[in-house]
């Protein structure tokens, strides 16, 4: 059956990478027997241009209709001024809650010719290949009440609610187990237990919902901890599940023991499997429309696409194997280049994933 993937590049450098993904997709069409539909529209601030709205009633239609989102990134200084419910974020935060897109997979995998793109230490780190599995849709970033207000003695005070329920923390838990049962079997889950109620329940839900999962070795350990673990021996881990604030920090955290934040996917599932997939990198203004931005984080999105959407395994392996033949073969963008490598920008760097497919 044909797959509809709904192509949403959104702004800066997210027009100029998706177009190469679009490539490497095409490629694998016409070669491969790939059989797929690809559809363009508006997000972000492509959105607000386009309808004055970061998520276009037509690119929601488009997105639930199809089989699998591709995004590349949104946001930029021109748009910063635009009250809260028009930023390009908001598309964002939008297409994610109006798709129920509640786990987000995000892979810090360090490939061996990069290791010394890293900051850290080539024995820390090199051989890494760890899953952060972050729940998206739920806790501080979400609950309500939420404000800024002015108390009765006249002092202004912010506030916020973290909160997540018994469902809620269940099928994040289940979504966690079935991918750890994809990888090694071996699970932490990372809370404030010793400090907050929500993860207290947080926790007893993750031991209840493993007693499922008997060939899966769960571990829980406090984020604190965990942040520092992470730069200390970050290759104890396999998949982590946590809290969307924690999930959202740490992350960022594992993604730069990879060295570059260019090189890595995601993947934001709903209860079905179905996806939405992206690079973790923003719009990067800086380096917008000069042709020298990194595509393989978005290239290696159609890769998890394949595999935890469409299931096309095959495809998958395919592409991760070209994205490591052209690192075998020394090209670089300027973001992971060193020295005696070959700089490339980000067309040649497409073009060399295509040749090498
Ligand atoms: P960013 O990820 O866009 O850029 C951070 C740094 O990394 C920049 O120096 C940039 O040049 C570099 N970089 C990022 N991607 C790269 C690539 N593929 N190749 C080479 N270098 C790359 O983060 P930022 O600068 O904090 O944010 C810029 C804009 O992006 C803001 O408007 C922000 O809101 C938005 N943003 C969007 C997303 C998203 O769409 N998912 C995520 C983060 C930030």
């Amino acid at each position: 059956m044909t797959k509809k993937i709904a192509v949403l590049p959104g702004d800066g450098i997210g027009q100029e990478i998706v177009a190469e993904a679009v490539k490497v997709m095409e490629a694998l069409k016409s070669r491969f027997g790939f059989r797929v539909e690809m559809e363009q529209a508006p997000i972000g601030g492509a959105g607000y241009d386009t309808a004055r709205h970061p998520l276009p009633e037509s690119t929601l239609r488009l997105a639930k209709a199809a089989d699998a989102v591709l995004l590349g990134a949104v946001g930029g200084p021109q748009y910063d001024a635009l009250p809260r419910e028009q930023r390009p974020e908001r598309g964002l935060l939008g297409i994610r809650s109006e798709l129920g897109l509640f786990s987000n997979l995000r892979p810090a995998l360090l490939y061996p010719q990069l290791v010394h793109a890293s900051t850290l230490k080539p024995e820390v780190v090199s051989g890494l290949d760890l899953m952060i599995v972050r729940e998206l849709t739920g806790s501080v970033y979400f609950g309500k009440p939420r404000g800024i207000r002015t108390r009765e003695d006249g002092v202004r005070e912010g506030f916020n609610t973290m909160i997540y329920s018994e469902p809620e923390v269940e099928r994040i838990a289940r979504s966690a187990f079935e991918i750890a049962m994809k990888r090694n079997r071996k699970l932490c889950s990372v809370d404030k237990a010793n400090v907050l109620e929500v993860s207290e329940l947080w926790r007893e839900v993750v031991i209840r919902v493993g007693k499922d999962y008997p060939k899966v070795e769960l571990s829980h350990m406090y984020v604190d901890n965990a942040a520092m673990q992470l730069v200390r021996a970050p290759k104890q881990f396999d998949v982590m599940v946590t809290d969307n604030m924690f999930g959202d920090i740490l992350s960022d955290q594992a993604s730069m023991l990879t060295g570059s934040i260019g090189m890595l996917p995601s993947a934001s599932l709903d209860k079905n499997g179905k996806g939405m997939y992206e690079p973790i990198h923003g719009s990067a203004p800086d380096i917008a429309g000069k042709g020298i931005a990194n595509p393989l984080a978005t290239i290696l999105s159609v890769a998890m696409m394949l595999r935890y959407t469409l299931n096309e395994i095959a495809l998958a392996d395919r592409i991760e194997q070209a994205v490591s033949r052209v690192l075998d073969q020394g090209y670089r963008t300027g973001d992971i280049w060193t020295e005696g490598t070959k700089k490339v920008g980000t067309k040649e760097m497409g073009d060399a994933v295509v040749a090498a497919l």
